[in-house]
């Protein structure tokens, strides 16, 4: 007789039978739980530390009547967000947080044995959502000092005529990002057969860096077809609620990704906080300042500690410990600090930690340091 596990295991699709799960990380009610530790430093997921703004607080709290479904369509925002980057809103696809719209980006464009390309260390989406579909994920591993290697990308590109071509930039999670020289490598060997899907969920955070290259208009002024994804989690301090967008090359593009598209996928207060949150220009120029401030600080005592942060544009740090980082980051949450360590093959030693308060910041340093010097 088969067990009813034995039956599932047969039934599953083979794509997705042998796929890790994505760490998530915990979260602060799970950590108390777990280590009853009262004082939490979340600093696992590149949130935005000053959490949700007045101006985000004041709209939900005036939408008291959740019983209609969304705007399937997400008209308001999408006027929003062309007017604000130049596009027309029937070239935008809005999303569930942006990952939902690399799951829609695998559905629409990926079918059996299609080649993908992308880098590691990376967003594990990236490989997890092609994978899922049936690609062939092929990849560019960095330069041992944490750079893209450019060379290697545009051989691949040239070679294996990737479909769909993912790169995060700033990258997550070593914060490193392509110059303008590098896109336009990139994009020299791009061949008609690869579609560009340029991930730019920092973007707000490198743009506000001196000879950030214009990546949208770089996309746009290329010729090639390309998707470029954003999100408001970071940022516009939303990622509880899920939207992130895509702005793509044409209008056919964006009518098929929403062919797969759930038809409500980005719900009613999403959509209201997201437009309040775009217009709240406060909110985002304090969390810019704070971040570019509160990261040198903290790259500056990782560096003391002999840490090897890498220089980043984003709201996180990535840097190398001379253990394995699961160890660290365990002992880490027994004294109320989440960070994330690096699981992907050959950056088993890294870590990633996120800008965070004041306080924050303090409190993951000094239990840092106490580990470090528990284990000599
Ligand atoms: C956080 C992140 C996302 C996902 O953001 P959501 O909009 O919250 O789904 C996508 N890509 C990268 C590189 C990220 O770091």
């Amino acid at each position: 007789m088969q067990t009813m596990d034995e039956i599932v295991d047969k039934l599953v699709s083979h794509y997705v039978a042998p796929l890790h799960d994505y760490n998530a990380g915990l979260s602060v009610e799970a950590l108390k739980k777990k280590y009853n530790v009262s004082k939490i430093a979340k600093l696992g997921s590149n949130e935005n530390p000053f959490g949700t703004p007045e101006s985000v607080r004041k709209v939900l709290n005036e939408m008291h009547n959740l019983a209609h479904y969304p705007d399937p369509g997400c008209h308001e925002l999408k006027v929003t967000l062309g007017q604000r980057y130049d596009t027309p809103p029937s070239h935008i696809v809005t999303g569930n947080g942006s990952e939902d719209i690399i799951n829609m980006l695998c559905h629409a464009f990926l079918e059996d044995g299609d080649s993908v390309l992308t880098v590691t260390p990376s967003f594990g989406l990236h490989i997890l959502y092609p994978e899922s579909h049936g690609a062939n994920v092929i990849i560019s591993q960095m330069t041992d000092a944490l750079t893209f290697d450019i060379d290697d990308l545009t051989q691949k590109l040239e070679h294996i005529r990737p479909k769909l071509f993912f790169i995060a930039s700033p990258s997550n999670p070593v914060g490193c990002t392509l110059s303008s020289v590098e896109i336009d490598q990139l994009l020299s060997h791009q061949s008609s057969d690869t579609l560009f899907v340029f991930d730019e969920a920092y973007f707000e955070f490198a743009a506000c860096e001196d000879g950030y290259c214009d990546v949208l208009e770089k996309l746009k002024s290329s010729g090639k077809p390309f998707i470029l994804l954003r999100t408001l989690s970071k940022a516009y301090s939303l990622a509880g609620l899920r939207i992130g967008y895509a702005l793509c090359a044409t209008e056919n593009m964006a009518t098929y990704l929403n062919k797969v598209r759930l038809p409500f996928n980005v719900n009613r207060l999403a959509q209201k906080a997201a437009i309040a949150a775009l217009a709240d220009a406060k909110h985002l120029e304090k969390t810019l300042i704070w971040n570019k401030q509160a990261r040198a600080m903290l790259f500056n005592e990782l560096t003391k500690l002999d840490l090897n942060p890498i220089p980043s544009q984003g709201n996180f740090l990535f840097f190398s410990t001379s253990m394995p980082s699961v160890n660290i980051a365990e002992r880490l949450l027994t004294k109320g600090v989440i960070v994330k360590p690096w699981a992907e093959k050959n950056y088993t030693n890294y870590l990633r930690v996120s800008i965070g308060t004041d306080e924050e910041n303090q409190h993951f340093i000094t239990s840092l340091k106490a580990i470090l010097n528990e284990t000599g």
